[in-house]
């Protein structure tokens, strides 16, 4: 029996479909589920969210929010995610360069540097799943 998945945003549902094993950034870690797996919820860092599906394997970026493993059902409730061919790699890399100027030219305060940090690491996240599509090709 495979799991369904369904990866929700605020705004639409990025993903759902039957799926033979994920593997999800948690907070503390990647984790890998297969079917048959004890019941877990736990949060998601910014990160890679591999699905594998027939032989295929796909990759979405998820930024957040939370996961629920129950009876093969994986719920993945996240304030964005984004499929690979979505991925604006440009805005990605001007998202990466502003950050990255904003922590070389020392950040006003704290949360300046807090938000160049979590901005750097989400475009990170989305130029690598875009490069992982094109690896694939
Ligand atoms: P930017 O600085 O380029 O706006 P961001 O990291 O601040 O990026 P988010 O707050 O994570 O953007 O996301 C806002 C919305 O824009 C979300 O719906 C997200 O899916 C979309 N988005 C952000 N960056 C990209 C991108 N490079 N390609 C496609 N969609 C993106």
């Amino acid at each position: 029996m495979p799991l369904h998945l369904e990866v929700i945003t605020p705004e639409r549902k990025v993903y759902e479909d039957d799926v033979d094993m994920v593997v999800a950034p948690a907070t503390d870690g990647y984790v890998g589920i297969l079917p048959h797996h004890a019941p877990l919820f736990t949060t998601l860092g910014p990160g890679e969210f591999k699905v594998k599906r027939g032989g295929i394997e796909e990759v979405l970026a998820v930024f957040g929010g939370f996961m629920d493993v129950r009876a093969d059902r994986v719920v993945v409730l996240t304030d964005a995610a984004e499929h690979a061919e979505e991925i604006d790699a440009t805005r990605a890399q001007e998202a990466r360069d502003r950050a990255q100027q904003v922590l070389a030219a020392g950040p006003a305060s704290a949360a300046d540097e807090q938000r160049a940090r979590a901005e750097l690491q989400r475009a990170l996240v989305r130029l690598r799943v875009s490069e992982s599509r094109r690896r694939r090709r």
